[in-house]
């Protein structure tokens, strides 16, 4: 009996791991074309002036819409376009379209609006990087102190001199460095104190609970507190309420991110959300 449901185990696992083999062989094969096939598209998510609620800058998220698979989330698909180098060619394009966005919005809205970017190990690690860079600000005309590339921890685990030397001329040019999901990797202090990082993500997880969890609005009340110690601004994501904005607020964090204010929209969405706010009815 035992020996028949040790089999029925292994069976379950073989069955799982192949659906999740081909499930993962089948994303990587429709990512391989999604570029040229013109399914990848930048969405911007607002994130305010915690003090004013103001948009001040977008954080650019990818989304991915194909015809076999539907909707592909970025937690699904990043981590294959990493592993497969996809990243690099996508990564460029997440750049340019950001740029192009951010760009307009400059001009037309707020000279000083940010715009923050998402990079993935994989691009951090090429040497050419920071070439890439530099050449798009120079095509988008965008001052490198508007933007913001959202690093995690993965980063600099590797603890590769490539790394240290991107960081390093990242941060000569300007532009801006943010720890994202800060709270959820491994040794994020010894990192904060390592590199040149400008602001701090505080990671939603944390955020969630901070109205009915004593523990975590202490943890988030100190990261704020440590950020701003070390001279960092410290940007809150994942606000979904009203509560939890207000406790934020009283804590003192310099920027939110959240449904409340906004969730990623399409370009011409966020761009009559940026209208919105020029009437000076709306401005609360
Ligand atoms: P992230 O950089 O931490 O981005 C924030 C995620 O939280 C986004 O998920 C956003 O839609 C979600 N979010 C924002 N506000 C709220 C809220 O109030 N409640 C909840 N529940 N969620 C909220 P998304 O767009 O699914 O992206 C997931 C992750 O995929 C990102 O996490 C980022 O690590 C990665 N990613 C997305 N776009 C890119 C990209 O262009 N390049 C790279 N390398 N990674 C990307
Ligand atoms: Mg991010
Ligand atoms: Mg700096
Ligand atoms: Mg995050």
């Amino acid at each position: 009996h035992s020996k028949e449901q040790g089999r029925n185990t292994y069976t379950f696992f073989t069955d799982q791991m192949n659906n999740d083999m081909h499930r993962r062989l089948k994303v990587e094969e429709q990512l391989r074309n999604a570029l040229n096939q013109g399914e990848l598209t930048v969405y911007f998510q607002a994130f305010v002036d915690i003090h004013n609620r103001h948009v001040v800058g977008a954080e650019a998220l990818l989304r991915w819409q194909n015809s076999q698979l539907g909707n592909v989330t970025p937690d699904e698909f990043i981590p294959i376009a990493e592993q497969t180098g996809l990243i690099i060619p996508i990564g460029e394009f997440v750049l340019e379209n950001a740029f192009r966005a951010a760009h307009h919005w400059q001009n037309q809205f707020n000279s000083q609006f940010k715009i923050a970017i998402n990079v993935s190990p994989k691009q951090f690690r090429e040497n050419k990087f920071v070439d890439v860079l530099t050449s798009l600000l120079g095509q988008y005309n965008i001052q490198p102190s508007s933007v913001e590339l959202e690093i995690t921890e993965g980063v600099l685990l590797s603890g590769d001199q490539i790394i240290n030397r991107n960081l390093a001329a990242i941060n000569d040019i300007g532009v801006s460095i943010s720890m994202d999901d800060f709270g959820t990797g491994y040794s994020s202090l010894s990192y904060l104190r390592s590199y040149p990082f400008d602001t701090l993500k505080v990671d939603k997880s944390f955020i969630n609970d901070i109205t009915v969890d004593p523990g975590d609005l202490e943890l988030v009340g100190a990261a704020i507190a440590m950020g701003h110690g070390l001279n960092l601004k410290v940007v809150a994501e994942g606000i979904e309420t009203e509560e939890q904005y207000q406790l934020l607020n009283a804590l003192k964090c310099d920027y939110g991110q959240g449904y409340l204010f906004s969730k990623p929209l399409p370009q011409s969405e966020f761009e009559a959300l940026l209208e919105a706010q020029q009437e000076p009815d709306n401005i609360r």
